[in-house]
């Protein structure tokens, strides 16, 4: 995949964020550049915390940090490298692993990790600007030693589905999501999550996509041909989501957050600028998650 957004260079990033302060400052921007409102009661006024970004409510007293209530709540690392992070992986072209991040930022991998996962959150679908038009869906299949995963532990494999936005000859977005059974219900969930109800769909002639006909007005089924024939575009961009995978990341746990991750730069790979920006504003509109949800 070709990669031709052009965004902050290193040196842009370092001077507009030389300290927490400065993140700081652009998180509190972000969450109250419209106005202050306390989470707890809904008042709108509010006086300055004990620690300088802070801001305490007047009427119930509740204090607010620019990070509390995002993805950015409880970083136990500086705030600064934590913009690194979103900094890397929104400029890295194929995606950063979280030894590189430790080694580049003196974090624990683990660390790294745990946060990158967060950063990974950001990146899923919002729902909210479902594709339209041309769609083609199918599934397929991912891991295991086909794929060129190899040891014992990797051998399952799991199943995902895949949808295309075409635009002319090309692929304007795709969505992925992994599926436990190719049935009626789970392709239907996905699609319905992803697809506008009057998009001209194609799938091939699998049985669990034909109650869908009932809701998706325009869904057509047809032979997938040989090796998936009948659908070049989608059958490439599954091929380019695999090897992508296999470079990056050699074991299929956490798939979901992979493949957010790679429709995220995929959809937007056109995009010029701002990629940074986008995403340090996902992760301050998403709720915080705990260690829990992250290691499940
Ligand atoms: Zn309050």
């Amino acid at each position: 995949m070709e990669y031709r957004f052009k965004s902050l260079t290193i040196f842009e990033f370092q001077q507009r964020f030389s300290n927490e302060d400065s993140c700081y400052e652009y998180l509190s921007e972000l969450k109250w550049g419209n106005g202050f409102v306390c989470p707890q009661c809904g008042h709108t006024h509010y006086c300055r915390g004990k620690r300088k970004h802070d801001r305490q409510c007047t009427s119930c007293h509740r204090i607010s940090s620019p990070t509390s209530g995002t993805l950015f709540h409880k970083v136990k690392f500086s705030i600064l490298k934590a913009f690194y992070i979103v900094y890397y992986v929104s400029t890295s072209k194929k995606g950063i692993s979280s030894t590189e991040l430790s080694r580049k930022l003196g974090l624990r991998q683990k660390t790294c990790w745990l946060f990158k996962k967060k950063v990974m959150k950001a990146m899923e679908s919002s729902g909210n600007n479902k594709m339209d038009g041309n769609i083609e869906v199918d599934e397929t299949v991912v891991g295991g030693q086909e794929e060129g995963v190899v040891g014992r532990k990797n051998k399952k494999k799991k199943l995902v589905v895949f949808a295309i936005e075409k635009k002319g000859r090309g692929v304007n977005r795709m969505y992925g999501q992994l599926i436990e059974h190719s049935s009626a219900k789970e392709l239907g969930a996905f699609m319905k999550s992803n697809i506008e109800l009057s998009a001209n769909i194609k799938t091939d002639n699998w049985t669990g996509y034909k109650p869908l006909a009932k809701d998706f007005g325009n869904l057509t089924q047809i032979l997938s041909g040989e090796k998936g024939g009948n659908f070049p575009e989608l059958h490439r961009v599954i091929m380019g989501f695999k090897s992508w995978l296999r470079g990056m990341h050699h074991r299929v746990i956490h798939l979901q957050s992979y493949i957010d991750e790679y429709c995220y730069r995929f959809n937007r790979s056109n995009m010029k600028e701002g990629l940074f920006e986008n995403l340090i504003l996902r992760m301050v509109n998403q709720r915080p998650m705990t260690y829990k949800q992250i290691i499940v």
